[in-house]
């Protein structure tokens, strides 16, 4: 289901310059920095998320402020509601990532989900499949050899800050949250207004809903839980931009443009 690349994100962003092995360049550190304080507000990744949804260009500029906005409500919302209480201080930064992991692990467990880890790393699309969520098994499988090298990656650009067990617990509740809209909460998506994509005339319309929206929910239960310090579909990007696929510019500039879209600006769209 997840994660999107990021060359379909708003078809704005290209294959950048591969960012150098070794050595550091401080106008990169800059651009890093300043991704990273873009990508601490859940508004401008989650507007870029929801313009990879096919209802984006029909919907106004305040339908999809609107849209972003529920979205990251129900999950911020559903994180608070689940896992109150004495796991939480593990979860939010109090614990190792070890800590973090377990007890995303029993909060699954608790709310019905089986985890099973897989030592695969499947591909879709040409994307490569670090978890999903199965809803006629109620099983969340999570691919370990992704999960280990999306952490390596990510290592080359934020050295130290994202374990393979920190990610494992990011992808984990990523993938909670779908557990939760198949067994408790019901679709993100269907808390929304269906959006008209078609029409033929007075008689004839398809309306479609805004599947992101549940990739939103699900990024922002995961933050919340967590306690993460940015967006975590941000992740994925960066690690784009660590194989060389994109570059960090090119992150900043998506965010940037988002920022500019959501407030009024022209429109990243
Ligand atoms: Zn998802």
């Amino acid at each position: 289901m997840c994660p999107a690349p990021l060359s379909t994100a708003a078809g704005s962003v290209k294959a950048g310059p591969t960012e150098p092995e070794k050595g550091v360049d401080p106008g990169a550190l800059e651009t890093l920095a300043s991704l990273l304080e873009l990508a601490a507000d859940d508004r401008w990744p989650g507007w870029v998320e929801l313009s990879q949804d096919v209802v984006f260009r029909h919907l106004t500029p305040e339908q999809r402020r609107q849209y972003v906005t529920e979205a990251l409500k129900a999950g911020r919302d559903a994180a608070v509601r689940y896992a109150s209480g004495p796991r939480a201080g593990a979860m939010a930064g109090n614990g190792t990532d070890d800590d973090a992991l377990a007890m995303t692990q029993s909060l699954a467990t608790t709310l019905g989900a089986r985890v099973q880890v897989a030592n695969t790393a499947p591909q879709a699309a040409g994307i490569t499949i670090r978890a999903d969520y199965d809803p006629s098994r109620r099983t969340i499988t999570l691919y370990r050899p992704a999960i280990a090298q999306a952490a390596q990656h990510l290592d080359r650009l934020l050295p130290g800050q994202w374990t393979e067990a920190k990610l494992m617990a990011v992808h984990l509740a990523h993938e909670l949250f779908h557990h939760l809209e198949a067994v408790h909460e019901g679709p993100v998506s269907h808390r929304l207004p269906p959006v008209v994509t078609f029409r033929l005339g007075r008689l004839f319309t398809v309306r479609s809903r805004a599947r992101r929206c549940r990739e939103i929910g699900a990024h922002g239960f995961a933050r919340q839980l967590l306690d993460l310090p940015l967006f975590p579909n941000v992740l994925d990007w960066l690690v784009l931009a660590a194989e060389g696929r994109c570059s960090v510019r090119d992150v900043e500039r998506l965010l940037l443009q988002a920022r500019a879209a959501w407030e009024g600006g022209p429109d990243s769209a």
